[in-house]
């Protein structure tokens, strides 16, 4: 089966994101992506499917944040501002929290990004 992978970034790290996807290209193609709904339309134009959904403010990381509860995701990939303000903030830490509940790799920056893609793409 097809490796599961949600990928969001925020504003301020959505070229990152785009950057990271493009430099792993080949791996991520071999992928079922989802993503929130303004990073997966960045990821989209690299000539990836992506599997859109709602922006994160509007809940995204919400939707996501359901499918790692039901087993649906096998990792998150959550390019984190540190320095931004967020009004989905409580999104965020849910998220976090669910992933930790039920044991989801969860990556919130590029270099640990890479190495759970690398470990993923091993298995
Ligand atoms: P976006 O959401 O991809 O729709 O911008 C990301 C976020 O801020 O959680």
């Amino acid at each position: 089966m097809k490796r599961r992978i949600a990928l969001i970034a925020h504003d301020g790290k959505k070229a990152e994101i785009v950057a990271f996807v493009k430099e792993h290209f080949e791996i991520f193609s071999t992928m079922a992506l989802t993503a929130t709904g303004t990073t997966g339309g960045l990821i989209e134009q690299t000539g990836l499917q992506v599997n859109k959904k709602l922006s994160g403010p509007n809940g995204g990381d919400a939707q996501i944040a359901a499918m790692a509860a039901e087993g649906l995701l096998d990792a998150i990939l959550f390019f984190r501002d540190p320095l931004g303000k967020h009004p989905h903030e409580p999104d965020i830490q849910m998220l976090m929290r669910i992933c930790d509940a039920h044991d989801v790799p969860l990556a919130t920056n590029p270099a640990t990004a890479a190495l759970l893609l690398y470990g993923l793409a091993q298995q």
